[in-house]
């Protein structure tokens, strides 16, 4: 049975939604104090779409004093661990119960596809919390092996006060990665969604009520990145900081946390992922691969494959079939089911990405598919591939984060290995060949947090997620992500035979 409604289904539950736009602090939603708004767009036709409150200091500082009692009082952090799993699973029971309602939300406000968060972005974070919420109860601690005079504990406790701030393009899966985690280790979560997409942030608040989760454990904070995002860095009472977003924006968090009280700071950034195609490749595969990782998803996606490295031997037949797949995709309004590609995130964004067809232009580059806007209306362009690229070419140094492909031609492994590090980032890799021993030198040298061979970007929730170099700091995923939601505390006793030294005799 499929899951997807129709076209007409899906704008039915978005006439009659209510749409969400007060914070949600201490489990209620509220304006902020000031009374100021932000407005939102629909990037599917550029009118607006909301007006979400728009936090000041003030509105923080008290989510941060809830979440601090909520806390200390141990209402959540102190709940028995397999009552706290029954919370996050029946908070997983009713997004499932809404699934149609936030993908609608998350469709409208971000412009992805309705068939992405459908069936990606909406079942994967399901998957989250429900993995999450299951570990709640299987957090074990360790006894070190000590010497006989003592025994030391090594416990984990939850971080405290955790702040998480989102990004656009994943709205409900970036909360639920967070999200998961830092709840099932008993900390209070504040987050403050990206200003383009608060609203399944807030419905999902409201659920997680319903769900039986304090409000002081949960809450919204929604606002302007330069004011909230930069609040919760600075703020000395916020344990740590979860971020995902550009890297510019991630390096000011280290700067922040350096400025007030050195808390912890994670860091989900940016990636000019190589696919890097060798001739003796499953070709099929691979041009499919290719075409789905930077088209899908609008391209806004940080493991998308942006640059297609292709040895010379078949760079023209790689690179006319990624054309053709490219010109046949369905560039189309987000409700549709039908539609591959839908409209980017908002107006500034198309004229940046819309910028970078002119500068491959200038660059010398050729535009061998797309290369322009889609009609009047709305954020659309069309699918693009740049050929005939180097790897100095700003399109191929700079994360472009939409559905631009920069392709470019390497004779060797080695020239293939240089051009694939040859970027500030190292998130991910995609590697095509059927040689056993190249895939493992490759591997071995590629800089990237994660890497694929002969696959699109298979990933399963347990396994590390993360970059390298300015991609990021710390791995999210399964029992990695415990690392950073708890601390690591050692507690020794000792034994009746253990004789303190006496100092002076
Ligand atoms: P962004 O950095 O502009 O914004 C991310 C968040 O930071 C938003 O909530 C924003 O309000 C906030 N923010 C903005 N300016 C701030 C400031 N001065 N101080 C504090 N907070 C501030 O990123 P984006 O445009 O929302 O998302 C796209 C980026 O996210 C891309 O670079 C993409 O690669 C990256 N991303 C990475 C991953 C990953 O897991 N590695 C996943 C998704 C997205």
């Amino acid at each position: 049975m499929s899951l997807l409604l129709t076209r007409d289904e899906y704008e039915a539950i978005a006439a009659a939604l209510p749409l969400p736009s007060g914070a949600v602090i201490d489990g209620r939603a509220r304006a902020s104090q000031t009374g100021a708004t932000f407005e939102t767009i629909n990037p599917a036709n550029g009118q607006v779409l909301n007006r979400i409150a728009a936090c000041s200091k003030a509105d923080l500082d008290l989510a941060v004093a809830k979440a601090r009692e909520t806390f200390e009082a141990g209402s959540w952090s102190r709940r028995h661990p397999s009552e706290r799993k029954k919370a996050m699973i029946q908070l997983a029971r009713l997004i499932r119960r809404n699934q149609h309602e936030l993908a609608v939300l998350e469709s409208l406000e971000s412009g992805k596809p309705i068939h992405d968060v459908e069936t990606i972005d909406i079942p994967e974070a399901l998957n989250c919390l429900e993995w999450h919420a299951e570990t709640a109860d299987k957090i074990y601690d360790e006894v070190a092996p000590s010497g006989d005079d003592a025994v030391a504990m090594i416990v984990r406790e939850p971080v405290g006060v955790v702040g998480c701030v989102l990004p656009w393009n994943f709205p409900i899966l970036m909360l639920a990665w967070k999200l998961g985690p830092a709840l099932a280790a008993g900390n209070s979560v504040i987050v403050k969604p990206a200003e383009e997409t608060s609203m399944t942030a807030l419905r999902i608040a409201e659920l997680a009520r319903e769900a039986g989760i304090p409000g002081g454990a949960f809450q919204v904070v929604t606002g302007l990145g330069e004011v909230i995002g930069r609040e919760i860095g600075l703020h000395p009472d916020i344990d740590m900081v979860s971020f995902t977003g550009s890297t510019d924006v991630g390096r000011l968090f280290l700067e922040y946390s350096a400025k007030s009280n050195l808390k912890r700071i994670v860091l989900e950034c940016g990636g000019k992922n190589p696919c890097i195609v060798f001739d003796d490749a499953d070709l099929d595969r691979a041009v499919d691969a290719a075409v789905f990782m930077i088209y899908s998803l609008n391209g806004e996606r940080c493991t998308s494959s942006s640059r297609l490295l292709v040895q010379d031997t078949v760079y023209d037949e790689v690179t006319k079939r990624v054309a053709e797949a490219a010109k046949r995709i369905k560039v189309g309004h987000p409700l549709d089911p039908e539609t591959v590609v839908g409209p980017l995130i908002h107006p500034e964004h198309e004229e940046k990405v819309l910028s970078y067809f002119a500068r491959a232009r200038e660059e010398g580059a050729t535009i061998a598919a797309g290369g322009e806007k889609v009609g009047d209306v709305g954020c659309y362009v069309h699918p693009t591939l740049f050929t005939g690229a180097n790897n100095a070419m700003s399109i191929a140094q700079e994360e472009i984060f939409g559905p631009v492909l920069t392709a470019i031609s390497f004779r060797d492994e080695e020239e293939a290995l240089a051009i694939a590090n040859d970027v500030q980032y190292g998130l991910a890799a995609y590697l095509w060949t059927n040689d056993l021993g190249r895939a493992m030198r490759m591997t071995d040298n590629l800089e990237a947090g994660m890497m694929w061979v002969n696959s699109e970007n298979i990933r399963h929730l347990p396994t590390p997620f993360g970059g390298v170099k300015a991609s990021g700091i710390g791995r999210d995923g399964g029992d990695w992500s415990f690392d950073f939601y708890m601390e690591t505390v050692n507690v020794s006793f000792p034994r009746s035979t253990h004789k303190i030294p006496r100092l002076g005799g």
